[in-house]
């Protein structure tokens, strides 16, 4: 779909969820859409003669329901660049198995540090937060900051 923002027509709110990283729209008929709601920069002519081409070029894409929290929020410990939601893949019994993998290794640019299961790492991250929290100096910290706001 190619922007409909380029034949002036205001769109609202298309996303389900606000989420980061949920990338799927709503319905059409749930989208609020307002014809002339905006300036036009091309013709509705060549607008959709475009769209046209476009879907005739697009491929299915597979979406993955798995949302990787913590992409863009851990770095690589060999390049310092940052470990994204990469790979997904059914082991032998069938389940899926998500991996976070360094984007400079993803890419191609020089790195050779390997993807990592994300639930072991969602799992180990989650604990070392509720271990931060979880100690009398945090609490007492945290109580005091919320108490100065
Ligand atoms: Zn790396």
């Amino acid at each position: 779909m190619i922007n409909e923002k380029y034949r002036g027509v205001y769109v609202w709110d298309k996303r389900k969820s606000k989420k980061a990283g949920n990338h799927a729209y709503k319905n059409d008929d749930e989208i609020i859409k307002i014809e002339g709601g905006m300036p036009r920069i091309i013709e509705d002519d060549l607008f959709f003669k475009c769209q046209n081409i476009k879907a005739s070029k697009i491929k299915p894409r597979r979406h993955s329901s798995h949302e990787y929290i913590l992409t863009g929020k851990i770095n690589c410990g060999k390049c310092g660049h940052s470990y994204c939601g990469s790979s997904a893949y059914r082991n032998k019994n069938n389940n899926m198995i998500y991996n976070y993998c360094c984007m400079n290794r993803k890419n191609k640019k020089g790195c050779n540090n390997k993807a990592i299961n994300a639930d072991k790492l969602e799992y180990a991250v989650i604990e070392a937060i509720r271990d931060t929290f979880q100690n009398d100096d945090a609490i007492k910290l945290i109580a005091e900051k919320i108490a100065i706001i």
